[in-house]
């Protein structure tokens, strides 16, 4: 308070002054010497454009009026210079690429050799700059003497965490603490997830239609994402197709923060509608999209294990190749150097991982349906018997074990007991991922609500409709 108001008396009498003659002016200059000498820097520096109009409107002025003048102009900033050292300044910053600690506080202007010091230890500070993800500002309240008085950032998420399934705004506080050092805390706030509805016409690009519609571009990844197995949207689109998406928004104090999980879409096009729900079956790390009919949209089964390999012999009848006779192949042989890995077709469960007579090294899988995978002639196993393997995983790697006249992988597809063709393997499996089993009833009980506010979007008729379901 005293400081304030002998910044106040100050400016008043070099307001005084700037109406007063030099030779008071001269007086006051030796009776505050410090303080003046520093106001007429900052108010030079603060009002210099306006001091510099009045020099061009008032060429008849002698340059010392116009200084005075200039003071006038600002003496808010008077006041606070020559409260002086106590003044405060709010600063804001984004985190760049190669940012370090340092560097990002000398853009706040803290310059305190301490301070510097102690938040380039620090870890969290560190772990601040290297995300350089958040497009959040770095706040902080700095003195004239570069010393820091608070700090506010917004913390990016933990690398492996689900940033849909985690409503959390996390925030590094820095505040001095009772003995004048600096203390740091992490400060988290749960956020308000609120459901978005948006129907978003079609008319060039999907990526365009999809921003003016006012759809965050990580909710249109997920939608590209859920329709990949069947359809391309980025290429497929054309215009007068239509979009409509139920998804989530991630708000803390009313404002949108960040955006959440697509729960829903619908995707008109060539008059051809798919749809697609999300879905989290109880203990399941992951969700997936489905039809609101519960077929699911991930494909449950790769179409070859060696996709784009080379087949060097077809399923059926023919002359073995070591030894010479007329007999059933009953798989496909695929052109393979040793040491190719081999994925599992589809989820399922090892049946049998071991050596067997023509076979060589071979593993034998089940499939839920009735379905049985063989691969054969590999050089190495990377599973057991008993043991469950989904889509895609490496079970093995490929050789030339067993009655085989060269390096290849041998494939087998059994349907219900049956030999089929694995080149016709496709028609026979599930083409989507199925439901879990005994979560069918959970599934249309959660996607009762999606399924409904689709419709809803789906069925507006304006450009853009939005509504909010707290
Ligand atoms: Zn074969």
């Amino acid at each position: 308070m005293a400081d304030l108001s002998r910044g106040r008396a100050a400016a008043h009498q070099l307001r005084r002054i700037s109406v007063q003659t030099s030779a008071e002016w001269g007086r006051a200059l030796r009776a505050h010497p410090r303080r003046l000498t520093a106001a007429i820097g900052s108010a030079l520096l603060l009002s210099s454009a306006g001091a510099y109009a009045l020099v061009e409107a008032q060429p008849q002025l002698p340059p010392r009026v116009t200084v005075a003048t200039a003071f006038d102009a600002a003496v808010q900033a008077q006041t606070a210079a020559l409260a002086d050292t106590d003044q405060q300044f709010t600063q804001s910053t984004t985190v760049r690429r190669q940012d370090t600690v340092q560097q990002l506080l000398r853009r706040l202007g803290v310059t305190d050799p301490a301070t510097v010091r102690q938040l380039g230890a620090d870890a969290r500070m560190r772990a601040l700059v290297a995300a350089a993800t958040s497009a959040q500002p770095v706040r902080a309240v700095v003195n004239t003497r570069g010393e820091l008085l608070q700090l506010d950032a917004t913390l990016p998420l933990p690398k492996d965490a689900d940033p849909y399934a985690v409503a959390v705004w996390r925030e590094l506080q820095v505040r001095p603490g009772a003995d004048g050092a600096l203390t740091l805390s992490t400060v988290e706030r749960p956020m308000v997830v609120r459901t978005q509805l948006a129907a978003v016409p079609v008319r060039g690009a999907l990526g365009a239609a999809l921003a003016q519609s006012g759809v965050p571009a990580a909710v249109g990844d997920q939608l590209i994402k859920a329709f990949a197995p069947q359809i391309d949207l980025r290429r497929s689109l054309r215009k007068g197709d239509q979009v409509a998406l139920v998804y989530q928004m991630q708000a803390l104090d009313g404002r949108d923060m960040r955006p959440g999980r697509l729960l829903a879409a619908e995707v008109r096009s060539h008059g051809v509608v798919r749809q697609a729900v999300w879905f989290a079956a109880r203990g399941e790390a992951k969700g997936a999209y489905y039809t609101p009919a519960g077929q699911g949209l991930e494909k449950a089964w790769a179409s070859s294990p060696l996709p784009g390999a080379k087949i060097t012999s077809p399923f059926g009848m023919r002359l073995h190749p070591v030894r010479g006779t007329r007999e059933m192949h009953e798989g496909v042989d695929f052109a393979a150097s040793i040491g190719t890995p081999v994925p599992s077709v589809a989820e399922g469960r090892v049946k049998f991982a071991g050596q067997q007579s023509g076979y060589g090294n071979v593993i034998k899988i089940a499939h839920p349906g009735g379905f049985e995978t063989v691969y054969a002639h590999l050089s190495s196993f990377v599973v057991r018997a008993g043991q469950p393997v989904s889509e895609g995983q490496i079970i093995g790697k490929t050789g030339n074990t067993g009655t085989s006249s060269g390096p290849h992988l041998h494939f087998e597809f059994h349907a219900a007991g049956r030999l089929i063709d694995p080149l016709r393997m496709a028609s026979y499996v599930p083409q989507g991922k199925p439901l879990p089993t005994g979560e069918r009833a959970a599934f249309f009980a959660a996607t009762a609500v999606m399924r409904t506010q689709l419709a809803q979007a789906a069925g507006s008729d304006e450009a853009v409709r939005l509504a909010r379901v707290d």
